[in-house]
């Protein structure tokens, strides 16, 4: 180190702590650093462990200028060719004693196997091998600061930097220490040793004294420096060189492991606040909750609207007479019936001719439509038989006078309770003989439907006796299946197009106007499912929320982190990975939820309908939203410079 100066800025000026410092160490040396409080020790130590870079001067290591090197490099090498040992341990509270000495192994990609092995042997070596699953509040003193020294060594620890190592503890467990210490120096390890108690100081064969940022002097001692030693604390691990790792020797970003780790690491720190997490994870889990159920809202209440469509008959078409253009001109009769009668994926051809009419039972009079139709109609239209039956071919062939009731002309003229099947009412002064009583199946079955106000005679009654024409309103056609309808539309025009010469009828399709609906349900059911992701931005935002109040709290974690050679990319990584997995646990937990309201809820008649779609969508979005709120706080944690992180409280 060459005539290093390192300035720190203090509001809009500067203060200088270190005025110049020069020195060289060599391989091997046991250097103890002292001076009083103040006197830029730990500035010095962090230089010299490429925690921080000088302002001015020159830095080599191994020969190689490292006084400039990128903040990753700085990162990698101090992982590598360092082990710090602070004045206060500086141990992951949420961590057990062989994953505080696992912790810097992970960060230079180290596999787990290996790394608990080498762990566990570290800490078996210092007599702690019945501690290894403790935390460090679950340590004395003692204890944590071999186990923070177990992890100085874990990636070998070639240069040994010890801040004040004895400060915080009592006499017997600070000559434990330096004996520990000293047996490192005769393994190889170089050691720097930084104190302000001269007894400590006198113990290493070079001592150098620093005063208000200046070297006073540089001694060192002729006589062998052994004496305090105890033999059975010898390092078994020899140091390894001190060598810089190869710049262009790069881990690639994110490999399965390190996702791994990240998670481990993750579901770590969030089990440390149990309670806390789980407040976080419940603005997930309701926005979630609130996708899933009421996206099965939208697609019960969808399903539901699709039924009543199809009750009034998807498959249906309607032919009436008259052009597009004017409704004057043309006339539908049971020729033309005939002409498409053959088509094929045909089901029921029903010609029908119908106008409002007066019935007549004893007193009572009630007007409704008459349908006069071939004797299909009731299965055409979906018809359900309530009492009686319907009227058949043969009352059409001979023109019978029968009529078939709905249910709301039948409870108008008879009310309720009596069973008109048998009895005669007067139609247009004919007298009919009641057949039977038809409500809409799947309808609701009161005489409210508007279908239901209807008397239907023969079609050939009718004509002869009622509307006297061969005229129909309307030629109903039923087609086998939904998809073939518009294929039959075709057909159908086309025949009567044929027949007619001209085109003076129109075809009413019921599926075109059931697309209809069903986008409008699909209009619906996004402004459902948005509504709910707001909920979900919310969930977000609690999470970002508190993923920023962990950076701050856990500062100093993460300054440790850096001290053990974690990339700032590697702190980034965990940060987002404990968003992502508040998030996607609260995903699952939220779509759980989802599921078990969308059983049980009903909203007005409308039973939710639960799909995979929404389960996947929220899910995604859960991810989606973890990502993007933890990206911040993650950031802000990866930017953090190592020495502030590490001294902070
Ligand atoms: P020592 O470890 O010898 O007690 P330090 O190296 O921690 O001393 O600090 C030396 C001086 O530098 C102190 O006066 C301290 O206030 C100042 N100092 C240390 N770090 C900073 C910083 N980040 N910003 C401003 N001043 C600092
Ligand atoms: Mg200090």
């Amino acid at each position: 180190m060459e005539g290093v100066i390192k300035r720190y800025p203090v509001g809009d000026s500067e203060i200088e702590v270190l005025h110049g410092v020069s020195l060289r160490i060599e391989v091997g040396e046991f250097v103890a650093i002292i001076g009083p409080s103040g006197s830029g020790k730990t500035t010095l130590m962090n230089i010299l462990g490429l925690m921080d870079s000088p302002t001015e001067g020159c830095f080599e290591l191994n020969g190689r200028d490292v006084s400039r090197l990128k903040p990753d490099e700085r990162a990698e090498a101090r992982g590598r060719l360092f082990g710090f040992i602070f004045q206060r341990y500086n141990l992951l509270t949420t961590q057990t004693a062989v994953e505080n000495v696992e912790l810097p192994g992970s960060y230079i990609g180290m596999p787990a196997a290996k790394r608990r092995e080498r762990a566990l042997a570290l800490l078996q070596e210092i007599g702690l091998g019945h501690r290894v699953e403790n935390r460090p509040t679950q340590l004395s003193g003692g204890e944590q600061q071999r186990v923070a020294v177990s992890r100085a060594l874990m990636n070998g620890g070639g240069i040994i930097l010890a801040d004040e190592p004895t400060g915080a503890l009592d006499t017997v467990r600070g000559r434990e220490l330096m004996a520990r210490i000293h047996g490192l120096h005769r393994a190889g390890h170089t050691v720097i040793l930084i104190t302000h108690d001269p007894g400590i100081a006198a113990e290493a064969p070079r001592v150098i004294r620093i005063v208000d940022g200046k070297i006073i002097s540089d001694e060192t001692s002729v006589q062998d420096p052994a004496a305090p030693s105890s033999p059975e604390v010898e390092a078994g691990t020899p140091a390894p060189p001190v060598l810089l790792p190869a710049p262009e020797k790069r881990r690639r970003l994110i490999l399965l492991a390190d996702l791994m780790e990240a998670l481990r690491m993750a579901n770590h720190a969030l089990r440390a606040n149990l309670f806390r997490t789980f407040l976080t994870m419940l603005g997930v889990i309701i926005g979630v909750a609130s996708v899933v159920t009421m996206l099965s809202i939208g697609e019960g209440s969808q399903q539901s609207m699709m039924r009543s469509m199809s009750r009034m008959g998807t498959n249906i078409l309607r032919i009436e007479p008259g052009a597009k253009t004017s409704l004057s001109g043309g006339n539908l009769t049971l020729q033309d019936v005939a002409a498409i009668s053959d088509l094929s994926h045909i089901l029921h051809v029903v010609p029908r001719v119908w106008s409002t009419q007066m019935l007549r039972y004893r007193d009572k009079t009630y007007s409704c439509s008459v349908v006069a139709a071939s004797p299909n109609y009731s299965e055409a239209e979906n018809r359900l038989i309530v009492r009686g039956g319907f009227f058949t071919e043969n009352d059409n062939a001979r023109c019978a006078s029968v009529v078939v009731l709905g249910m709301k002309a039948c409870l108008e003229l008879f009310g309720s309770g009596v069973d008109p099947v048998g009895k005669y009412i007067l139609l247009n002064n004919a007298p009919f003989m009641v057949v039977g009583v038809v409500t809409v199946r799947g309808g609701s079955g009161d005489g409210r439907d508007r279908e239901d106000d209807v008397a239907i005679i023969p079609l050939a009654t009718g004509e002869a006796r009622i509307f006297r024409s061969t005229k129909l309103s309307q030629i109903g056609v039923q087609v086998d299946e939904y998809k073939n309808v518009d294929l039959v539309q075709d057909e159908i025009r086309s025949r009567l197009n044929r027949l007619r010469q001209q085109e003076d009828f129109r075809i009413f399709n019921q599926a075109a106007m059931i697309e209809a609906t069903k986008h409008a349900q699909d209009t619906f059911r996004f402004l459902l499912g948005a509504v709910a992701s707001v909920s979900l931005v919310v969930g977000g935002i609690g999470v970002m929320n508190i993923m920023l109040v962990n950076v701050v709290e856990r500062t100093r974690e993460i300054g440790v982190r850096m001290a053990c050679g974690a990339r700032s990319r590697d702190i980034q990584f965990q940060f987002l990975a404990e968003a992502v997995l508040v998030c996607l646990l609260g995903g699952l937990l939220g779509v759980a939820l989802g599921a078990i309201l969308s059983c049980v809820i009903v909203v007005g008649d409308t039973k939710p309908v639960l799909t995979l779609g929404p389960i996947l969508l929220s899910f995604t979005a859960a991810f989606i939203t973890g990502v993007l709120f933890g990206f911040l706080p993650a950031r802000k944690a990866s930017r953090l410079d190592p020495v502030v992180a590490l001294s902070s409280e």
